[in-house]
This record gives structure tokens, C-alpha cells and sequence, in this order.
């Protein structure tokens, strides 16, 4: 079976705080999409990278280089789980079992190792997983004042990331499902179906910029591991 991609990107990164959505922002001399879209392609034996942007997306044809294998579709969503499922609908040439992988624009570390550990422990599986890591802080619950109310167990607690790898039947029929909206991952549609994606260990270097703090990170980590 064959893979393809899927990066949404129609967000405004409204935590963020810059004049540029995110995904857009220069980090070692390219924009964070330019990192995500080129790390799937050498990481993933890839028929196709589709991107979703929003309608009036006016960055993208400028700043984005793409090859032939990237189709830009102007289907964005109010949410992240609209855009997904939008593209999801515009895909051509996919069979009920090719692999989506569908990757966060604004994961520009993800590394080679995690990557192939992905595809290998999936292989043979029939719905598909994500890449995770067990959580090794002590977790609060914090109340709306920042006083702690208790502390949480995190026996069984992993922080899910992306990619998240499934296929495409499992994925259309996940996303058709009532509860779009509260769906922040679309491992969480899949497990709306009773399914049980498989979390497959990632790393920590395959930060998520959301923060601009994030964002020094994540060109301390390229720094770290480009020269590698
Ligand atoms: O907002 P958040 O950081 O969770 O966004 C994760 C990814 O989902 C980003 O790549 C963002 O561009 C995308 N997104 C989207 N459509 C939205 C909201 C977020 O494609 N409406």
C-alpha cells in the first residue's frame, strides 16, 4: 500500500502572537512549513504531500518551495479536525488501505529514527498509531486561581505527537463521526470509532512550536542535529 501526506496548515496561531500564522515564521533560513513538508518527504516513501490552507492563504505560494509531489489545498477549517477532514475529502488516487500520514505544519524537528520506528511498528497493523511519549513529569491539577488542587497519576500517560499514521478507510470513517470539533488529534477520532491506535515511541526533539519560546528551541535542536 502506498502513503501520503497530510499537513494541516490553516491555523492563525493565535497563542503565538506574531504578525505571521506560525507556520509561516523563518527558522534556520526557511519557513516552519518549508522544514515539516521537507523532513515527510526524506522520512516517508511518499506518492503526494497535501497541505491545507486557508481560503485566503496568501503566503504560501510565496514563500513555499514545492515540488511536484506538494498540492496546496485551499480548504482550511475553523478547527483542526474541519481542515484534516476536509483535505482527507480532496485526496485523489488513494486506496481504502494506503497510509495518511497526517503531520502538524509547525513540527519542524521530527526525526529520521522516529520516523522509520513508525512505519515499522505499523506495518502490519489495520488501523494504524502515532508517535508518543510517556510523560515523565508529576502532573498537577491546577485550579483557575494557580493553586494546586492534587496531584494526578501519570501511570499509562503518554503525550501524543505527530505523525499520526492511518489508513485511509479508518481515518475517512473517523472523521465523518459526530464531535469533529473537540478532536485535537486524529487519533481521538479513531478512538471515537472503539478502535485503539498504537502509541509508538517518538522523540522529544519533535517539539511543536506554539509558544515563541518553542521556536528558539526548535532552532537550538536543528542547530544541535542538521550538523550531525
Ligand atoms: O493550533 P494548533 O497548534 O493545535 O495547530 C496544529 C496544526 O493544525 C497546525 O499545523 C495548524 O496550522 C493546523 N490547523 C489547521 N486548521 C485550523 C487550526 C489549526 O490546519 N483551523
Amino acid at each position: 500500500m502506498a502513503y501520503h501526506a497530510l499537513i494541516p496548515a490553516a491555523g492563525t496561531g493565535a497563542r503565538f502572537g506574531a504578525d505571521l500564522p506560525k507556520q509561516y515564521l523563518m527558522l534556520h533560513g526557511k519557513p516552519v512549513l518549508q522544514h515539516a513538508i521537507e523532513r515527510l518527504l526524506a522520512q516517508f516513501p511518499l506518492e503526494r504531500v497535501y497541505v491545507a490552507i486557508a481560503d485566503d492563504d496568501a503566503l504560501f505560494d510565496a514563500m513555499i518551495r514545492a515540488d511536484d509531489r506538494v498540492t496546496a489545498l485551499r480548504c482550511g477549517g475553523t478547527t483542526r479536525s474541519a481542515s484534516v477532514c476536509n483535505a482527507v475529502a480532496k485526496m485523489t488516487g488513494v486506496a481504502v488501505d494506503d497510509w495518511i500520514v497526517v503531520h502538524d505544519a509547525v513540527r519542524p524537528c521530527l526525526d529520521p529514527d522516529a520516523s522509520l520506528r513508525l512505519q515499522r511498528e505499523l506495518d502490519a497493523d489495520d488501523v494504524g498509531g502515532l508517535l508518543a511519549l510517556p510523560v515523565t513529569d508529576t502532573l498537577k491539577r491546577v485550579d483557575a486561581g494557580g493553586r494546586v488542587v492534587r496531584t494526578e497519576s501519570r501511570d499509562g500517560l503518554w503525550r501524543a505527537q505527530t505523525p499520526q499514521m492511518f489508513r485511509h478507510a479508518v481515518l475517512q470513517r473517523a472523521l465523518a463521526q459526530p464531535g469533529r470539533d473537540g478532536w485535537t488529534d486524529e487519533a481521538h477520532a479513531v478512538e471515537a470509532l472503539g478502535l485503539r491506535p498504537r502509541a509508538v515511541p517518538g522523540h522529544a526533539s519533535n517539539v511543536k512550536i506554539t509558544y515563541p519560546d518553542d521556536l528558539a528551541l526548535a532552532a537550538a535542536i536543528l542547530a544541535a542535529t542538521v550538523s550531525r
